[in-house]
């Protein structure tokens, strides 16, 4: 019998990202831009927006500035003249019955995006391009089938970025995810809310044999609220597809939805790209024309984003590219951290106390690093818990308790330290008294360590330690406990 050879299969992944854009108006018409969960249904709506006849569309300037920020943080190619076309079709959160989107001529093109990899590795993805739209109203779907629409969402600002299938695997999908929403952040033009849907980030999936060049036959999974489960849906719907392969079928192409409780994709619909959108340019716009002098105004103050800023830390702040790393991976985490070092801290001991300790708590808050800005310890309060150990007047141990009661009830370092009588004993007659009694109660340890068994004083610092509750200052205590040891020798 011949050999069998086995296909290895290789991922092909682009994402589609749409997101929406912080400004205070919609796309093209002056409805402010409400918070979808607060605001009460259809309160930030006008004939524009709900689609009436014969109104005309104004182009929003701010959202053509913010598209550029991100096309230019993109490394993208800004087009000078740009053309807003109408997307055709019926759909009842869209009563004009088009979308305003931009098709052949999109504001941005030919960008790409590194992402670091696990193995310490970058990696550049290309970006196709990112262009201008606007939101369709929210429909939502009640279960005695009663369906309601809510069209403050209809017209708000839209950024659609779609990448290049550069990407290989669900890891490089979440490390992309990661850096781009940290960079939407940074910019200010996204809040990078992804269960809310002002974020959204759809994954485009095939797979094919190592070494082919051909793209196979793609799903696209929808409804992705976090970027763990747009990781999570790509490796899932790798997995699917490369045993369809291997079980002798075929990959349909469709749009798939994640089963967030069974954490499985499921077909949602056929792919509609048999659709005709019969895309023609806006006739109630303008081709939009941006200036280069306008475009290099926006590059001019672009804000430090997170590769300039990890190298800034690294160079100027002396961090490792860890500590680096992981602090500029988001903006809230970023800011918190400079914070600290604005009131004074040392950038090494703060990255330390951050991603080690604050992190802990944090995580074992169910918190999300992100959320730094949400807890009651204060940059300020950790610059001043630092200091009671520099200045040692709190060793090491009791600075993590000191802490942890920060996070759970907030407060000052100082008070904590002062209500809890923590501050360490410094007082060596106190501390040598306690090592004279710790070494009458345990003879035989110390006739060990006498007999040359040098580990034997860990323990006895330890029972020292605790004698004292915690709270010696261990850099007395250690040099005062050998000097005792020493002088029972006779
Ligand atoms: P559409 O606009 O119909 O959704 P596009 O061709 O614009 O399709 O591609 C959308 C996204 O899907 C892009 O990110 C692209 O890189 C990606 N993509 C296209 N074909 C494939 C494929 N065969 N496998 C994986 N990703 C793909
Ligand atoms: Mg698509
Ligand atoms: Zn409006």
């Amino acid at each position: 019998m011949g050999a069998t050879t086995t296909i290895k299969y290789e991922p092909v992944i682009g994402l589609e990202i749409h997101a929406e854009l912080l400004t205070n108006t919609k796309m093209f018409c002056r409805c402010p831009v409400v918070d979808p969960t607060i605001s009460p249904p259809n309160t930030a709506v006008c004939v524009v927006c709900t689609g009436q006849p014969g109104v005309l569309p104004v182009i929003n300037k701010r959202a053509v500035e913010y598209a550029i920020m991100v096309g230019l943080a993109l490394n993208c190619e800004i087009r000078e003249t740009s053309i807003f076309a109408r997307k055709n079709y019926f759909y009842p959160d869209l009563p004009k019955g088009y979308q305003i989107s931009q098709y052949e001529y999109p504001l941005c093109i030919n960008g790409w995006l590194d992402i670091e990899l696990e193995n310490g590795q970058t990696k550049r993805i290309g970006i196709r391009r990112a262009h201008l739209e606007e939101d369709t109203a929210k429909n939502t779907h009640l279960n005695d089938g009663t369906s309601l629409i809510d069209f403050n969402r209809s017209g708000v600002a839209l950024l659609e970025i779609v990448t290049e299938p550069d990407l290989r695997s669900a890891e490089e999908v979440e490390a992309f995810a990661r850096k781009l929403r940290a960079i939407l952040q940074y910019l200010g033009v996204n809040n990078g809310d992804m269960s809310k849907g002002v974020l959204r980030m759809e994954p485009n999936i095939s797979v094919r044999p190592i070494g082919s060049d051909e793209l196979w036959t793609r799903t696209e999974v929808k409804n992705l609220n976090s970027i763990r489960n747009v990781a999570r849906a790509t490796a899932y719907e790798i997995e699917r597809q490369i045993s369809t392969y291997e079980s002798g079928g075929q990959v349909i192409q469709q749009t798939m939805g994640w089963d967030e409780l069974r954490q499985i994709t499921v077909p949602q619909r056929g792919k509609e790209d048999a659709h005709d959108y019969r895309y023609f340019p806006e006739p109630d716009l303008p081709p939009l024309q941006v200036s280069h002098e306008w475009i290099e105004e926006i590059r001019a103050k672009m804000p430090e984003l997170p590769d300039v800023k990890r190298q800034r830390y690294m160079d100027e702040l002396g961090l490792g590219e860890y500590d680096a790393s992981v602090l500029v991976a988001d903006r809230a985490i970023a800011e918190w951290f400079e914070l600290a070092v604005s009131e004074g801290g040392d950038p090494k001991n703060l990255a330390n106390w951050i991603i080690v300790e604050m992190f802990r708590l944090m995580n074992k808050d169910g918190l999300e690093r992100e959320q730094i800005s949400e807890i009651k310890i204060q940059p300020a309060q950790l610059v001043a818990l630092i200091k009671l150990v520099e200045d040692r007047i709190i060793n090491n141990n009791t600075a993590k308790k000191v802490l942890a009661t920060m996070y759970a009830e907030g407060g000052d370092p100082v008070e904590i330290v002062k209500a809890q009588g923590l501050a360490q004993e410094t007082d060596s007659s106190v501390l040598q008294a306690a090592i004279e009694q710790v070494l009458d109660e345990n003879p035989d340890e110390v006739q060990r360590w006498l007999n040359g068994e040098e580990k034997v004083e860990k323990f006895l610092f330890g029972q020292v330690m605790r004698a004292l509750k915690g709270k010696a200052d261990a850099q007395i205590l250690g040099p005062l406990l050998n000097t005792a040891l020493r002088n029972r020798h006779e």
